[in-house]
Parts: C-alpha cells; sequence; structure tokens
C-alpha cells in the first residue's frame, strides 16, 4: 500500500516513494509512504495558516469532540494500529498495545482540557478593575517526531497543539512513519476541518529545513537527537520561533545496597532492555553500592541472559529488533568500544543471526561490568540494549557519578531509605525521576522532560504542555 501524505485535507498519494521495513524482518515491506518535498512542507504550513481563524475560534469543548472521536477511532483500530507499529518499529506486540493505548488515553485527556483552558483570574489593586489573562493559540506549529515512540510521542503533541486551537504540520520519523500516519488518519475521520492536520513524511534533512523556513511557522516542537536539536534551535532562533527540544540522554538507575535486591534486579533489566533499550528514558547505567556490586551484576547477567529475543509479534518474545541497520551499527560498533575499554561483557556482545533472526538486527542484551565514569559507554547514548554497570563506594559516590554527565532526562533510585529517596529526589539532576520501579515508563498526567542538555523549554504531556502550546493575552478592564 502507498500512504500518502495528508495536506489541506487531502491524502497525496502522487510522487516517489520511499519503503517502510520490518526492522525483525526485513523481507517484509510494511508499507510505501510519499516521500515529501520542501514544497509540500511550506504548502502544508499555508494550509495550515488558511484553516487556523476557523479552528482557533471554535470552542474548546468543540475541538475536544474532536479529538475524542479520533481517539474512538484509534480504539476501534486498536488491533490493526499496535501491529503496524510492532512491524514498523520491532517493539513486542504487548508494548505497542500499551503505546496505542497511551496515544488514546493522550488525546481523551487533551479533549478534556479543551473544557477547562486555565487562565488566570486574579483580584487587582485598583478600585472596580476586572482583571484576568486567557489563553490563546500560537498559530502554525511544526512538529518532529522520532521512530521509539512513533504513536505516542505523535500523540503527545498534536493533541496538546490541537486542543490550544493553534495548526499543525506533522514530520514522522522516516523509520517508523505509519503509526503516526494512523494518528492524522483517525483525526481526519474525526472530521479535523482541512488544513487544521498535516502530515508530510520524507527526509528530515530536507523537511525540517524547509519546515523552520516556513514562512506560516510561529513554533517547533522536536523529539530526537541532540544532534538536530541542537541545529533546529539554531536555526528556529534566527527567526524567533518558539521551541521545544526533548532529545537524548543517558539514564542512571542507583541502587543502594539497603534495596529491596530482587525488585532492583527486574527495575533495571526492564529499564536497561525492554523496547530494545531504544526507550529515551531507558537505564543506561546501573550505579550499584559496593556492598551487593558483585551479587547484583551477577544477578542481572542471569537474568538477562533468560530475555527471549526475537519477531515482537510472537508471544514469548521480550527484546524485538535495533529499528534500522544504522541503529545496530551504532549498538555495534559501542560494544567493541566497551569490549576495549571494559573487558568482555558479562552476558551477549553479539549480533544474533541464527534461523529466523538472520533476516533482523538483532543484538543480545549486552551487560557491562566494572565501567568507570571515564568510559565512551558511561557517557555517549548508545541507544541499544547495552547495559554498564558502574561501582559506587557509598550513596554520595553514586550521587556524583549519575550527576557528572551533561544530559540530563531521568534517573531512578532504589532503596528503602525514605531519608535518601528524598535526598536524591532534591539533588538528582534530571526531569524525570522514579523511585523503585524502571527508570522508563511515565504517565501522561505529569510533566514530562529533562534537564541539562537533554531538554530546552517547556515541558511536554499533563497540565504543563499547554504552557509551550498556547500563549497568554491579559486584560484589564475597568468597570
Ligand atoms: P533524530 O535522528 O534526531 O530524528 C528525529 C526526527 O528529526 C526524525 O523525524 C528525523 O527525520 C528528523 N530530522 C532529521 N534531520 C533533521 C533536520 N535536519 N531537521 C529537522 N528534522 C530532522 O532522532 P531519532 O534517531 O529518530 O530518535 C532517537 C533519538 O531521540 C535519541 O537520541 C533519543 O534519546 C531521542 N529521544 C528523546 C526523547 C525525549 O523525550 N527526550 C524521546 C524519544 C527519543 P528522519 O527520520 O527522516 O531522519
Amino acid at each position: 500500500m502507498i500512504y500518502g501524505n495528508y495536506i489541506d485535507g487531502e491524502w497525496r498519494t502522487a510522487g516517489a516513494t520511499f519503503e517502510n521495513r520490518n526492522p525483525a524482518n526485513t523481507a517484509e515491506v510494511v508499507g510505501n509512504f510519499v516521500r515529501g518535498t520542501a514544497g509540500d512542507v511550506d504548502e502544508a504550513a499555508h494550509a495550515a495558516a488558511a484553516a487556523l481563524p476557523a479552528w482557533s475560534g471554535m470552542s474548546g469543548p468543540a475541538r475536544g469532540n474532536i479529538l475524542y472521536k479520533a481517539a474512538d477511532i484509534l480504539d476501534r483500530n486498536f488491533e490493526q494500529v499496535a501491529a503496524d507499529m510492532t512491524r514498523e518499529e520491532g517493539k513486542t506486540l504487548p508494548e505497542a498495545k500499551g503505546e496505542v493505548r497511551r496515544s488514546i488515553n493522550i488525546f481523551r485527556y487533551f479533549a478534556g482540557e479543551g473544557a477547562r483552558m486555565p487562565g488566570m483570574l486574579v483580584p487587582s489593586e485598583r478600585d472596580r478593575v476586572h482583571m484576568f489573562a486567557l489563553r490563546k493559540p500560537i498559530g502554525v506549529v511544526g512538529l518532529v517526531t522520532p521512530w521509539n515512540f512513533p504513536s505516542a510521542i505523535p500523540a503527545w503533541k498534536l493533541a496538546p497543539a490541537l486542543i490550544c486551537g493553534n495548526t499543525v504540520v506533522l514530520k514522522p520519523a522516516s523509520a517508523a512513519p505509519l503509526s503516526a500516519w494512523r494518528i492524522v488518519e483517525a483525526l481526519h475521520q474525526a472530521g479535523a476541518p482541512k488544513g487544521v492536520v498535516n502530515f508530510v513524511a520524507g527526509s528530515g534533512g530536507e523537511l525540517g529545513k524547509a519546515l523552520v523556513e516556513a514562512a506560516p511557522l510561529k513554533a517547533v516542537s522536536f523529539t530526537g537527537s541532540c544532534e538536530i536539536g541542537n541545529w533546529l534551535h539554531a536555526e528556529a532562533s534566527r527567526r524567533h520561533l518558539r521551541i521545544q527540544l526533548e532529545m537524548g540522554g543517558k539514564n542512571p538507575t542507583i541502587v543502594l545496597a539497603d534495596a529491596d535486591f530482587n525488585c532492583a534486579v527486574e527495575n533495571v533489566v526492564n529499564a536497561a532492555f525492554f523496547s530494545t533499550g531504544q526507550k529515551c528514558t531507558a537505564t543506561s547505567r546501573a550505579i550499584v553500592e559496593d556492598a551487593i556490586y558483585d551479587r547484583f551484576v551477577d544477578a542481572v547477567a542471569a537474568r538477562t541472559s533468560r530475555l527471549k529475543v526475537g519477531d515482537g509479534m510472537q508471544p514469548g518474545v521480550e527484546i524485538g529488533p535495533c529499528v534500522d541497520q544504522g541503529q545496530l551499527d551504532t549498538v555495534l560498533r559501542y560494544i567493541e568500544i566497551g569490549r576495549k575499554e571494559s573487558g568482555e561483557p558479562r552476558c551477549g556482545g553479539r549480533r544474533l543471526t541464527e534461523g529466523a533472526l538472520a533476516n533482523g538486527y538483532f543484538v543480545e542484551p549486552t551487560v557491562f561490568a566494572d565501567v568507570t565514569p571515564d568510559h565512551t559507554i558511561a557517557r555517549e547514548e548508545i541507544f541499544g540494549p547495552v547495559l554498564a554497570i558502574m561501582r559506587a563506594r557509598d550513596f554520595e559516590d553514586a550521587m556524583s557519578i549519575a550527576n557528572s554527565i551533561p544530559f540530563g532526562l531521568s534517573s531512578s533510585i532504589q532503596t528503602t531509605s525514605l531519608s535518601r529517596t528524598f535526598e536524591y529526589i532534591y539533588r538528582a539532576e534530571a526531569g524525570l525521576l522514579t523511585v523503585n520501579l524502571p527508570s522508563a515508563g511515565v504517565e501522561y498526567q505529569l510533566p514530562f522532560g529533562g534537564t541539562k542538555d537533554s531538554s530546552f523549554g517547556p515541558k511536554e504531556q499533563g497540565p504543563a504542555a499547554l504552557e509551550f502550546y498556547s500563549d497568554y493575552k491579559t486584560v484589564y478592564l475597568k468597570y
């Protein structure tokens, strides 16, 4: 099937295409996507500008009804949408179902915001003056999304952008565009007026540049690598576009000697390897207190060796493939760097090519021990199933190792000490913290985003999402 771009309320299926292949079986083409051009992006941005007055003039609850309908459509197509995601991105079917459920919940949550859209009402110092601030949309917004949460990330940008009354141009990741396409299809079927939502797939370099240069654009929300995010930031700033960036991470989990040991092992293995380590909030550094270090390394290696790797469509498979050849090469390269710096991994370390795995980008979940803070695999984002375990003398040493890198997306601690939990909460340099849970696995009702080099601009999700997608208009009224 050819999946077209969606511009000004029309599906555009003409033109050159690119293939979307299944990373678990590269012989399978999941779909062909029309390769959008810079001209398509410009047209989409102008269509969005033309649609803006009517859409922003509609009442919030009326916009919310369209979002509720889109959520219902995704719900009706739930099994198909989840299977599409496993086939294009490689995550297991249960993980894909969890993500589609989250996208549906995100749409319902922000549909409800249409009936709230909180402003401000405060008393004036002056007599008979009524003063308040109401929210207004910012205009045409560009949304650029990565492949690792190919449904939830487009959802958590589209839903708040639309409910605030903005119109959008969405550029999905080329490695996994179908999940985002399904959301746009649902919005189309739900009756979003033409031009309100536009979707252009294709090369990030060409379309990204066209997007930041499109005259009607007022803001860009980007999730992806630091390299692209920082480039976009520079380009967008030249035009004073509002910008929101969610980027890379190198997330730590601190394991203290007083932790519930088995629970800590499960949480670290889950956070490091599920979704093939391709979650932005995945744990890639376990920082373990000396007293339990050796036992912990043995237990994590033993548990990791039992993980079942394979095609995520098959029941019982826990770990799918890397998303594409480039990501596979990156992971294998870092494993070799790890071997040179830290010695043989305690488990894993190879590409898997036996039997049916030969046609996919599979790597064994890999655990390195005795990694020190100066090692490359302790500092650089790998974005794959590779865990570096590091030894800490005590809590203070663990905190200093955890905070020693420029990233600050998520962070976790495993401990039964209330006092250390609070020390950690106040001192950890990350935007998302978990305690006695995996570092990955967030919900949509609270702000999401990092700090330091991982993020820039207002947070996503929860009530905080409205801050990026709306502006205040302040009114002083004498009666
Ligand atoms: P990426 O290579 O930066 O790509 C992200 C998006 O940007 C894709 O749609 C890509 O298009 C597009 N793009 C590429 N070049 C561009 C340009 N010059 N201008 C504008 N857009 C451009 O990242 P990725 O490999 O998809 O995703 C992995 C990264 O995302 C990791 O670093 C991960 O940590 C990060 N991530 C962060 C979060 C978070 O919340 N902090 C969440 C998820 C992922 P193409 O696909 O066509 O290249």
